[in-house]
């Protein structure tokens, strides 16, 4: 397999495998930056966690130039910055036991670029080699731009996949906005709450970004406590713990509606809705 940067990298924790044999991954992450597969993918990996049938394999894209560079790392060099942001990220795949880490290290311009055709070149290629069941990104009211250029990345990826190629699941995640607005039945519910050993020590990898005092780790646990709680899902008894997803599967297809009427639609459901609820109230 051949990628576009000369510096991307394949990283197997267990090393039983050739570090471009991706065949084992089940269910595979792709996000833009270094932390957003533990925040955004953690169904997937908990899914692959201590198992011998589904893995886990994440995808991060960028290469976490212009980083925060906050208490201990102030005085980092972007470069040294980017080395460390790597690091943290395959040892969040050492923790998190996944079949396979790739780091394709773009700058975010270059994934933020619709013309660009490296990205998607490479997610072709490393769909084809996987074949993963589903797949984890970012979703399309998310506010960070990278984050979008992840997202359309994978979407012009899997339509050149042919149908026996594609994942039977394309999953939108939380990272950079939550989806709990969505009407509970249009939402792809995950419950998480499994291993909350594994969030805990996954979410506390990324020293280098909670260094600046936002709390990133506490703020992911908490927003998934949130959202069981939003769903009447007891923590008391079973200690549930719930991802919100956006279905974007339908993006993919040879009919596919437009990026923004699709995402209209749930919007536009949600208000009226609301409107509904809103004339039952006397203001
Ligand atoms: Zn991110």
């Amino acid at each position: 397999m051949k990628l576009s940067q000369s510096t991307a990298s394949f990283y197997v924790p267990d090393r039983v495998q050739e570090p471009q044999d991706l065949a084992r991954i089940t269910h595979l992450g792709i996000g833009a930056h270094q932390d957003d597969l533990e925040f955004m993918a953690y169904h997937g990996i908990l899914a692959g966690y201590d198992s011998t049938e589904k893995w886990f394999g994440g995808i991060t894209c960028t290469n976490g130039s212009g980083s925060p560079r906050e208490g201990k790392f102030v005085t980092y060099s972007d470069k040294e910055m980017q080395a460390i942001r790597r690091i943290e990220q395959n040892r969040a795949a050492d923790i998190g036991q996944y079949a396979a880490m790739i780091q394709l290290d773009y700058p975010s311009e270059i994934v933020n670029d619709p013309h660009a055709s490296g990205p998607v070149s490479d997610l072709v290629e490393i769909l084809k080699a996987s074949r993963p069941e589903i797949i984890y990104t970012h979703h399309p009211m998310d506010q960070d731009p990278a984050h979008l250029g992840v997202m359309s990345t994978v979407i012009r990826a899997i339509r050149q996949l042919s149908p026996s190629e594609q994942p039977q699941q394309l999953i939108g995640c939380e990272t950079w906005r939550g989806l709990d607005w969505m009407l509970d039945h249009e939402k792809i519910i995950m419950h998480v709450g499994g291993n909350p050993e594994l969030a805990e020590k996954l979410n506390g990898v990324y020293v280098s970004q909670i260094s600046g005092g936002i709390r990133y780790d506490l703020a992911t646990t908490g927003r998934r406590l949130a959202n069981a709680a939003i769903l009447g899902s007891s923590q008391e008894e079973n200690g549930d713990q719930v991802c919100f997803g956006i279905d974007l599967m339908p993006l993919t297809k040879a009919d596919a509606p437009s990026m923004t009427d699709y995402i209209f639609g749930f919007i536009k459901r949600f208000a009226v809705h609301t409107k509904t609820h809103l004339q039952h109230i006397k203001s």
